[in-house]
This record gives structure tokens, sequence and C-alpha cells, in this order.
């Protein structure tokens, strides 16, 4: 299994994809694709040849947050079609299943899977080769050994260096063609993935690294990318939230990314906003945590370097400023920036949002949060 897997980019290399999987010596290719993303992106440009090349079977019928039971019916298709090949094509959702099902089939009992997602249990092995093609830019799915999936409206994560792909292959002209709100939301995704990386507790001189480079070629991007799409800012989105994938594959996420969650399922917020929502109360509060409200081993001067580097590269003097410039960047976007807009309204509404964290991403935010305090926080 790679460790670093092989990434082809450029605009265009979309078409190259037959050729390389031919190469892998796929013969079988489980297709794990968006319903409209895959033909919509021009994704599918590429079908009529990689189906001379290799059986191709396409497999769709999944919901935008993937749960046990559109992994089952996945499962079903490759129990049957047994393939040596797993190919995702599409956005955070569609990679994530991909890897799920490259690294659950063949053999794994559907009526099991909720035992084993619930034990957290590490995948060690997979069978099918995989391969990733991100349509959107992004969720970094491909660059990242962890997948997200839901079992009764709880997120789990499952976690495994099988799940980083064999290839990934990184074509921006993919990402053009969502919606104005499709983009802004993967976009605000890959710069919360960048900013948290950068101040996560579990962070490395190396993810450090990754999502400084991230932050570089997100944050002048975006706005171009979100309102009017072109090669120069779609190419600098590929690469930044690829990067970030890469930050956060080592780093992991923190407090906003945990709280996105219970968002996105009660309150029907796509995954990159409902992210956004809280990420500006954030970097306002960790600019002014003091060295004693940080977690354990945290490194006082790494955490102040990190918050530093976060306030130069969205332009601000300090962390109030920080966050009203990140709002007015969420209006520019147009998404909307406040909790209450979305139906976040009371402070119970505030509490049971906090009560639903689950504990280890908190444990990976600098800053110490109690349940009563992270209610404050949304309500701030
Ligand atoms: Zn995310």
């Amino acid at each position: 299994m790679p460790t670093r897997p092989e990434v082809r980019y450029g605009a265009g290399a979309v078409l190259a994809t037959p050729r390389l999987l031919a190469g892998l010596g796929a013969r079988r290719v489980l297709l794990v694709c968006g319903a409209r993303s895959f033909e919509a992106s021009g994704a599918a440009r590429m079908l009529p040849e990689l189906a001379r090349v290799a059986q191709v079977r396409r497999f769709s019928e999944f919901a935008p947050n993937t749960d046990a039971a559109d992994l089952a019916r996945g499962l079903a298709l490759a129990d049957e079609f047994r393939p040596d090949l797993v190919l995702g094509v599409g956005g955070g959702s569609a990679l994530d299943l991909a890897k799920l099902l490259a690294a659950f089939a063949p053999g794994t009992d559907p009526a099991k899977l909720p035992a084993l997602i619930r034990a957290g249990e590490r995948v060690t092995t997979r069978e099918p080769r995989l391969v990733l093609v991100p349509t959107t830019s992004g969720s970094g799915s491909e660059a990242t050994h962890f997948a997200v999936v839901y079992l009764d409206d709880e997120k789990f994560s499952v976690a495994g260096d099988p799940l980083r792909p064999d290839l990934t292959i990184l074509d921006p002209e993919l990402s053009i063609s969502g919606s104005r709100y499709q983009r802004a939301t993967s976009g605000i995704d890959a710069v919360a993935q960048a900013i948290e990386s950068l101040w996560a507790a579990g962070a490395t001189p190396a993810s450090r690294r990754w999502a400084r480079q991230a932050l570089r070629l997100l944050l002048p991007a975006i706005e171009p990318y979100v309102n009017e799409p072109a090669d120069r800012s779609a190419r600098a989105m590929a690469l930044g939230s690829h990067l970030a994938g890469r930050a956060i594959d080592i780093s992991k996420t923190t407090a906003a990314h945990a709280l996105s969650y219970a968002i996105t399922k009660r309150y029907g917020v796509s995954h990159g906003h409902a992210v956004a929502l809280t990420l500006g109360q954030f970097v306002e509060a960790h600019a002014a945590a003091p060295a004693g409200r940080l977690q354990p081993g945290m490194d006082p001067a790494a955490h102040r370097e990190a918050m530093a580097e976060i306030l130069h590269r969205l332009g601000a003097a300090g962390g109030v400023d920080a966050r009203r410039r990140f709002t007015g960047l969420l209006e520019r976007l147009g998404l909307t920036p406040g909790l209450g807009e979305i139906g976040v309204r009371t402070a119970a509404d505030r509490r049971r949002l906090a009560g639903a964290v689950n504990a280890e991403r908190l444990g990976n935010n600098p800053v110490r949060f109690s349940g009563p305090e992270l209610a404050a926080l949304l309500a701030a």
C-alpha cells in the first residue's frame, strides 16, 4: 500500500484515466460517481475509452451524506461484480464511499457493517486497486486515510492506510461546472480544513507546511473561483484543496468540523457551509485564548505562530477583525454567515448542538471548551 499515492495533475488529466487504469492492470472497474455530476463535470468524456479497456459497472445510488444503507447497496453490487479496481469520481461523499467500498469489498457481510463501523477498528487491508478523481475543490478526501459514514444520523469515521488511493487524478477543469453554491461550500470547506489543520493539537511540522501552502493558494482564489470561475482560480483551488487534504490527513480537523456534522444532519446545511458557520467564532476565540486555556501539551509559541499566520492570510489586524473579514468573505461567496438564519435560534438549540459534539474531535482543538463554553461561543 503506497504511503504517498501518485498524483496526476493538469487540465484535461481526466482523459488519461483509461490509459492509467489499464496500466494498473484493471479489467473490472467499479465506478462510484454522482448521479448527475459525472456527466455535468465532464468526467464522463473518458467513459467510452474506459469501456474499451475494462468492464465497467456504475454505482450512483447513494445520498450526499453516505450512510450504512448506501454502503450495503454498494457492497452487494461489489460482491456480485468482483471489481479489481474501484474508481471514485465526484465530491467528498462519492470519494469517501469509493474508499469504503474498496476497503470492505469483497466479502464483508452488510449485516455486520454497523457493528464494524461502531467498533472503530482500523482498516488494514484492501483487495481492489483504488483510484480517485475529485470533481470538486474540495473535500481533500483523495488525500486522507479516513472516510465519513453515518449510522442513524450519528457520524462515524472509518480510518486506515488502505483508504488512501493508489492514484489520484486531479483535473481542475472538472470543478468548474458545479453551481455557485456548490463551489462556495466545497471551497470554504477546503479553507476551513487548512485553517483548522494549522491550529490543530495534532499538527506536525509537515502538516503545517501543507496547510500553509494550501491557505496561500486558497484564500486569494476562492472569490474569483466561486463568482467567476476561470482556469487560473480553478487550478489554485484544485491544488489548494488537495494540499489541505494532505494537511488534515496528518493533523485531523478540530471544533468547527466537529460541530458541523450535527448542523448538517439537523438543519440540512451542506458540509462546507456548516463548517463555515462557526469557524469565524473559533478564529476570534483562538486568537484571544491565553496559554492557560490551551490543550495540555500544546506549545503556546506554536499556537501564537499558527494564529499569526491565519490572521495574516485573512488580512486581519487581530481576532475580532479576522472574524469580521471571514463573515464578509462568506457574504461575498453567497453563504449566509449566521447560525440564526439556518434555524439555530434559542439557547436550547445551541446547547443541543454543543452536546452533540464528538469529544475526541474537541480534544484536537487547540483551545479547551466545556459544553457550556461551546454553547456560549455559538451565541456570540
Ligand atoms: Zn470538511
